[in-house]
């Protein structure tokens, strides 16, 4: 929210307006009662955060988590409505959560937590009005689940009441690899506007999940050369380049990289401060912090993660002069993918993977260069600028709209 205070005072946005954009919509809370394979009855906690849906239907994830706060929720709902209104998809910001362990629920159990959850917020659910998608330990199975129940509440079958759905019943081709591919656009994009090109660019990955991996292979099919990447078990590294293909086939058998033969073994740490180029956080929140910063070597940090980067590192980055690619757009390509598949279940009519991938090049690509014509234009950093671009888009709708009284 400081953040999009000093897009707001930078923009001059009206105070109504200011008051109107820094406040959620809607904000629910339901008791989750379930029946856990003990025979005991447990009630979890779920939320879910409708925070701006004047530009479309809310968008946003759903996690199941023992840290899930009413707090957390609410900014996470925000952050979306500002990730979509960034690359100028028609969706306004939410976020749901439950309270609980998935860790320690049988399948069952997990099934009846999802379609109670679901049935006690069906009302504001609806691909018109409210679109959920997997977040921190929920997946396509969970999203299955949440479309069938919603399906049976209303007699027929509704696919786009949810993404990031299995391709065989609505998900969209290019999903799974949505959010690396945007990170890497944005990179190629990035080095250009320094000068240089992937080809022969020297890459560092943190986390080697879906965003991490799969920035990494696709960096590495365009030539650049990935130097190090680390996951939760440790780093490993390579000046001539990590084979990542090889990499992936190790994981796949061994879990983890700790152990990894090709290359000198680092902290996961360490990956944030090797030599290189471009440095591509997408593990986890707050990595970059006023301790590290000053060790960074990268001339851009691709933000895959939410939230890498603390308010005192990003200080210490700009001073630097190191190009930041902020994460509500070096990330965008996951929820940009997912309007696709939300627009391909709504026309039913699937496009092949090529025409996913170029038109999400498309977004990617148009909306860097829109953020780097706010940074010209108003010198302000380029997550100001970000900032900038969706608090306007949301505020222009507000005017256009006007206010129902
Ligand atoms: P994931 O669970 O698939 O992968 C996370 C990876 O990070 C794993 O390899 C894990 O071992 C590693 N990791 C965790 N803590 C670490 C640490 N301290 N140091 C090094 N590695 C660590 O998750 P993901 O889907 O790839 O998401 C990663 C980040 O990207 C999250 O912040 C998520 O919110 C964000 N994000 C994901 C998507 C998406 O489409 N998956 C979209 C937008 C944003």
């Amino acid at each position: 929210m400081e953040r999009f205070d000093h897009a707001a005072q930078l923009l001059n946005l009206d105070p109504g307006l200011y008051k109107v954009l820094r406040n959620p919509e809607k904000q629910i809370i339901v008791s989750v009662p379930v029946l856990r394979d003990s025979g005991e009855v447990e009630v979890y906690t779920g939320y879910r955060v409708l925070y701006n849906t004047s530009r479309g239907p809310a968008k946003g994830g759903i996690r199941f988590d023992l840290n899930v706060t009413l707090e957390e929720v609410k900014a996470l709902a925000a952050w979306m409505t500002w990730k979509c209104a960034l690359v100028n998809i028609p969706f306004g910001g939410s976020k749901g959560g439950v309270v609980c362990d998935p860790t320690s629920m049988s399948m069952g159990e997990l099934e009846r937590v999802t379609r109670r959850y679901t049935a006690s917020i069906i009302e504001t659910l609806g691909p018109d009005s409210d679109v959920p998608a997997p977040d921190v330990n929920t997946n396509e199975r969970v999203m299955a689940w949440i479309m069938d129940t919603y399906s049976m509440h209303h007699r027929h079958t509704v696919t786009s009441v949810v993404t990031g759905k299995p391709v065989e019943m609505g998900g969209s081709l290019g999903r799974r690899e949505a959010t690396g591919r945007g990170c890497m656009i944005v990179t190629r994009e990035a080095l250009g506007k320094l000068g240089m090109s992937l080809k022969g660019a020297r890459v560092a990955v943190q986390g080697f999940g879906n965003v991490g991996s799969v920035t990494a292979e696709l960096t590495a099919k365009e030539g650049a050369i990935i130097v190090a990447v680390s996951d939760k078990s440790g780093g490993v590294h390579n000046r001539q380049g990590l084979d990542i293909p090889d990499l992936l086939q190790w994981v796949r058998e061994h879990r983890h990289i700790a152990g990894y033969p090709k290359g000198e073994q680092i902290s996961k740490e360490a990956v944030l401060t090797v030599d290189c180029d471009v440095l591509v956080p997408a593990a986890t929140e707050n990595v970059i912090t006023r301790k590290n910063a000053p060790h960074i070597k990268a001339k851009i940090i691709c933000e895959g993660a939410n939230g890498p980067t603390t308010a005192a590192a990003d200080e210490i980055l700009e001073k630097k002069g190191i190009f930041v690619i902020p994460d509500i757009l070096a990330n965008a390509g996951g929820v940009t993918v997912s309007y696709f598949e939300w627009v391909q279940d709504r026309g039913g009519y699937f496009w092949d993977e090529d025409t996913v991938n170029r038109r999400l090049e498309s977004i990617m690509t148009r909306s860097f260069h829109e953020v780097m014509g706010l940074v010209e234009k108003h010198k302000v950093s380029t997550r100001i600028a970000c900032y900038m671009l969706a608090v306007d888009r949301v505020a222009k709708m507000h005017r256009l709209r006007g206010m129902y009284a």
